[in-house]
């Protein structure tokens, strides 16, 4: 008898798993499927109790359709990674498994959880797939073989790349002719958990890919124009399912090209592959430099600015109370659904970094402690592109004016009125500059005054980056 296992971590999916179809592939194997639930990696690693939770929802759905395909999947439930290696040596022993199928991750402790697998299970064939991104890792480099630094090129050449074929998808699985009998427990995790409004965030397969449908039909075409405005659904809110794998970017892409047929040549839905291909961009850089997984910057000199340690102010911005409206209320928006536009996720990242001079790490850690769809590649990279300390960052001397940057991209206040209601009082443009309003009214508003003067703060930091450039 054959037996085969599947490995899911981050892609909690039938459709489009190219270890699960691998593993499905010879019509006589019997097919086992495995989660191995590791809370205290977790809590190291800062997931946020709101993916836990999209996690346990998944993973009951998953559950449920692998069962209908003949797959029952077990759950287990460990401290850490190297303990879940020592778990899945367990599992393959007890059913004598000869083949695992598997989707690699790029983080560093996830492959070097994988390397110790490799090591550990004497006499089980692996398989690892690259699963998790459209291109795999060192398929898009420079011409002397480098991983290139800056997003444009690397955007050419990846395009080129997907002119020449585009990945495909693979089907989900039949329903095995050798069912093994399904495990009938409901999926219970003891990692914390804070329910997720599933009106914001699909949590199920089949509902990821009714939304990505109607986002590639209904909104892709127009994401250019409107996905700078948080106060109106220009985005796809996809990222919690790309994170825990409801959903491949092989799907999103081929929907994307279903519907936007000219995205490859830079027509209408270029803008949003765009993004998916910064994603990439992110995933390969880490893959290439894991010193982007241990808090490291990618330029070397910033290690050296001298960051203030101020748990007044950082407890401040965490909570949604610097006296800056747009700043504020985007924090609340993360600490409320655990989602935040990608607009604001730049500029409460600038106001943290460079108007209280507080090291990006710190939020980097917050974002992911509170974010659903937290994920280290695409964060780490949001945080060094917003503190200037990553490849291809915005310059350090580029510094967002909270308060223009509200204006702009939230000019009525719509935004900001929602998620602050202490401000709802201000009518027009005036929100975004409330202490002034305050006192021109003669009003108290249940609101602070800015913590910092914004042109201060931005000499401050200019100051502090160039001290640590010539140092
Ligand atoms: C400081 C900071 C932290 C961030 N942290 C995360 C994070 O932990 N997880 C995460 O998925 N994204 C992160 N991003 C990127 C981006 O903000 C989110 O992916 C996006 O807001 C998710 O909303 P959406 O699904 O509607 O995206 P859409 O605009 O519809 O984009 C489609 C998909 O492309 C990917 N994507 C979009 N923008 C980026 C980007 N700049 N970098 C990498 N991938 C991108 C996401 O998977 C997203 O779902 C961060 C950005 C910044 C500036």
């Amino acid at each position: 008898m054959t037996t085969h296992l599947v490995w899911f971590r981050a892609d909690l999916r039938l459709h489009d798993n190219l270890a699960l179809a691998a593993a499905c592939r010879d019509t006589q194997a019997t097919v086992l499927a495995l989660f191995i639930a590791t809370p205290e990696q977790w809590k190291q690693h800062h997931m946020s109790p709101r993916q836990a939770s999209l996690i346990q929802f998944s993973l009951n759905e998953l559950q449920q359709k692998l069962a209908e395909k003949g797959i029952p999947l077990l759950v287990r439930e460990v401290a850490d990674f190297a303990a879940s290696v020592d778990e899945l040596k367990n599992v393959c022993a007890e059913h004598q498994v000869s083949q695992l199928f598997y989707n690699y991750q790029y983080e560093i402790n996830e492959r070097q959880r994988d390397a110790l697998m490799e090591k550990t299970l004497k006499g089980v064939v692996c398989q690892g797939f690259d699963d998790s991104v459209m291109l795999a890792p060192g398929s898009v480099m420079t011409g002397d073989r480098q991983m290139y630094k800056v997003f444009t090129p690397f955007k050419n050449a990846y395009l080129k790349r997907l002119k020449e074929g585009l990945p495909e998808c693979v089907r989900a699985p039949s329903v095995r002719e050798k069912v093994s009998s399904p495990v009938e427990q409901a999926i219970k995790l003891s990692y914390p958990q804070t329910p997720f409004d599933p009106a914001l965030f699909p949590a199920d397969e089949k509902s990821a890919i009714a939304q990505l449908r109607h986002f590639c039909q209904q909104r892709a075409a127009e994401y250019e124009a409107k996905r700078d405005f948080p106060a109106i659904e220009g985005t796809s809110r996809l990222s919690a399912c790309l994170t825990v794998g409801l959903l491949s970017p092989r799907q999103c892409l081929h929907r994307l090209l279903a519907e936007c047929p000219e995205a490859l040549e830079g027509g209408a839905g270029a803008v949003w592959l765009n993004e998916l291909i910064w994603r990439e961009f992110y995933r390969h850089l880490m893959t290439f430099y894991p010193k982007l997984c241990r808090f490291k910057p990618f330029i070397a000199w910033t290690d050296k600015v001298q960051w203030q340690s101020d748990p007044e102010k950082l407890a401040a911005w965490q909570q949604g109370k610097t006296g800056y409206p747009i700043v504020d209320a985007a924090m609340r928006q993360l600490n409320e659904t655990g989602w935040m536009h990608n607009r604001l996720r730049m500029i409460v990242a600038s106001f943290l970094v460079k108007d209280l001079l507080i090291d990006w790490r710190e939020g980097e850690r917050y974002f992911m402690s509170q974010l659903i769809d937290g994920d280290l590649a695409a964060n780490n990279g949001g945080w060094q592109w917003a503190a200037s300390t990553g490849t291809d960052a915005a310059p350090y001397f580029r510094i967002f004016n909270p308060t223009t940057q509200g204006e702009k991209f939230d000019k009525e206040g719509d935004f900001i009125r929602q998620w602050l209601p202490e401000l709802k009082a201000i009518s027009g443009k005036a929100i975004h500059t409330p202490w002034q309003w305050a006192d021109k009214e003669g009003r108290t508003l249940d609101y602070p005054r800015p913590i910092v003067d914004h042109k201060q703060a931005r000499l401050e930091t200019l100051a502090a980056y160039e001290a640590a450039r010539k140092a």
